[in-house]
């Protein structure tokens, strides 16, 4: 090659590598954080409006068996993204392998130490810079709870170093206020992090239909009518949800009927119907029965 031709080889390289985008350097670090997460990564929440929540508490069958996102609820409720905690532990590793949080209080037992909202107040350290974030279980209990609880810390944790910041631009700071980017149909909640209200309202829904078989089995044993009142007035007082419930109304009504009946009947001293009455003026009695 000549020294001519190759500086136009040169010259034309470098023009063409001024027509490309600069090369982008991989982040790492803090910046690496900030990065947003490929869509594999990125998990779908329902977020219904309450009106969809209360139709499918009201109503378990009002709700269908989401293909988004698993979960039972109304068909035409919302998702939101959000990053999950695999995800989000595998980016932090990334961005420094020697990450680390702790909570801010522990209890005398040594376990960290929840406020009384129920929630938990961290420090995480990312590059040795250390933010405070606070997360809950969003409702849950037991083992899982506390699960969620330290989820929930690193997610919010995180989003103080911009760690899927644009989720939460979706989720969170464009929620109820900003109107402009989903009108109507704009989630409502602020935290895109929260237990599902359809699992809640499935529990609900469960626990209700359980209630309502082991109190007609109750009604069906009861054997007075004092009973049967005592029965139901506590039962008004301390689960109004099932003594409202039309099933039980009819179980009630229909005891009421059988035990008034019974009641009736002439075998019953209490309630013994009077003596027939005494023969006619032909000197006939009634026959009765
Ligand atoms: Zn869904």
């Amino acid at each position: 090659m000549t020294e001519q031709t190759n500086a136009a080889a040169i010259k034309a390289l470098c023009k063409a590598q001024a027509a490309m985008p600069p090369a982008k350097t991989a982040a790492t670090g803090l910046a690496l954080l900030r990065e947003p997460f490929p869509p594999h990564q990125i998990s779908k929440l329902p977020k219904p409006t309450k009106q969809q929540t209360d139709d499918v508490k009201a109503n378990f069958k009002a709700g269908i068996r989401c293909k988004v996102c698993g979960a039972w609820h109304h068909k035409d409720v919302v998702h939101l993204d959000y990053v999950g905690h695999a995800a989000l532990t595998d980016r932090l590793l990334d961005c420094d392998p020697a990450w680390n949080w702790e909570p801010m209080a522990l209890t005398p037992a040594g376990t960290p130490a929840l406020d009384a909202n129920g929630g938990m107040w961290i420090k995480l350290t990312v590059c040795g810079l250390t933010r405070l974030g606070y997360g809950d279980a969003g409702g849950k209990t037991g083992g899982d709870a506390v699960k969620e609880t330290i989820g929930d810390c690193l997610r919010n944790a995180a989003m103080r170093f911009g760690a899927a910041l644009d989720l939460w631009h979706k989720g969170d700071l464009h929620g109820d206020d900003d109107t402009g980017n989903g009108g109507a149909h704009t989630p409502p909640p602020p935290d895109p992090f929260d237990p599902t209200p359809e699992e809640k309202a499935r529990e609900e829904y469960n626990l209700h239909e359980a209630n309502v078989d082991r109190e007609i089995r109750k009604i069906e044993t009861i054997t007075s009518m004092d009973e049967l009142k005592a029965y139901w007035s506590g039962l008004l007082k301390e689960q109004t949800a099932v003594a409202n419930d039309e099933r039980i109304i009819a179980a009630k009504d229909g005891r009421k009927r059988a035990l008034g009946i019974q009641a009736a009947d002439p075998q019953n001293e209490r309630s013994a119907p009077p003596p027939p009455a005494g023969p006619d003026e032909n000197g006939q009695y009634e026959v009765r029965g």
